[in-house]
């Protein structure tokens, strides 16, 4: 499970097992995630989905909570709120499909979008790309009072525009604004083997989250069992022009992880290891 802070609004990526005691024990306002991302239906990555649906209803969530995954876990949830519940946990569930195939767009506002990113695994099986909208830039202040500018010239100016004074001189607009700051953007790769050309579908992505199952010397494990290593991590966001990779999803083999840090920074320097309730700016 992670959850992703954005503006305000949280978003969650899987739900494996115990999400919902993790989500407790965090300080995270839950009642600000309205949408839940299944990146496939393995049990580490969406068991936990009918514990969190419960929990939510016990605290008297009343807010829609919204799922998006692949259209065969709708039979199956559906199944469960029927039996478990009789459908009366005291607020909406919807179900939206997607499709593991296509780098679609899945979910949008107005200050970000999230896209599917196909990956390749045992089953259907996806990624995802967050990644938020440009703001508008920030008006300088001093430059609007200097020359005297109405109030109702300002979202003008935000929207790209200059300001002509009463004399006819022009003020071009870059004096009149700093730059909005920069976006950012988060790509969650899990669970897939190494594919050559995934960078492309997340080039120059600020924060990757790369799975890491293995080190080299289970090259073989990762093959058959479509998983990566970290090695194979580190090359997608070498690739990618990624501003840091976070490698996860580890082997019960490794006891000690070093292993899996160590050969992913030979090939890219700026990779970390993540654990249960770590926090990482994207
Ligand atoms: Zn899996
Ligand atoms: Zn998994």
């Amino acid at each position: 499970m992670q959850i992703v802070e954005c503006r305000g609004k949280l978003f969650m990526i899987d739900c494996g097992e115990g999400a919902q005691i993790q989500l407790r024990r965090s300080s995270i306002a839950f009642e600000r995630l309205g949408h839940i991302f299944i990146s496939h239906l393995h049990g580490d990555h969406c068991f936990g989905l009918i514990g969190l649906i419960s929990t939510f209803g016990l605290l008297g969530r009343k807010a829609p909570l919204h799922i998006h995954a692949a259209k065969e876990l709708k039979p199956m949830l559906e199944a469960q709120l029927t039996m478990f519940f009789n459908y009366d946990i005291g607020y909406q569930v919807q179900f939206y499909p997607v499709d593991t195939t296509k780098k679609a767009i899945v979910y949008e506002d107005h200050s970000l979008t999230i896209e599917s990113i196909p990956l390749e695994h045992r089953m259907p099986c996806c990624g995802y790309l967050i990644s938020e909208k440009p703001t508008l830039p920030h008006i300088r202040r001093d430059m609007i009072d200097m020359y005297g500018i109405p109030i109702s010239q300002i979202n003008n100016i935000k929207a790209g525009h200059g300001y002509t004074l009463p004399d006819g001189t022009e003020i071009p607009h870059e004096r009149l604004v700093t730059p909005p700051h920069p976006t950012r953007s988060y790509a969650y790769c899990s669970d897939t083997r190494f594919m050559p050309n995934l960078h492309e579908s997340i080039k120059n992505v600020s924060t990757l989250y790369h799975e890491s199952t293995y080190a080299d010397d289970r090259l073989d494990s990762a093959e058959k069992y479509y998983h990566s290593t970290a090695r194979q991590a580190a090359t997608v966001a070498l690739n990618a022009n990624a501003g840091k990779l976070l490698l996860g999803h580890y082997s019960a083999r490794y006891s000690d992880e070093t292993i899996l840090l160590n050969e992913a920074r030979k090939i890219f320097k700026n990779s970390f290891l993540t654990s249960e309730m770590d926090v990482f700016d994207v």
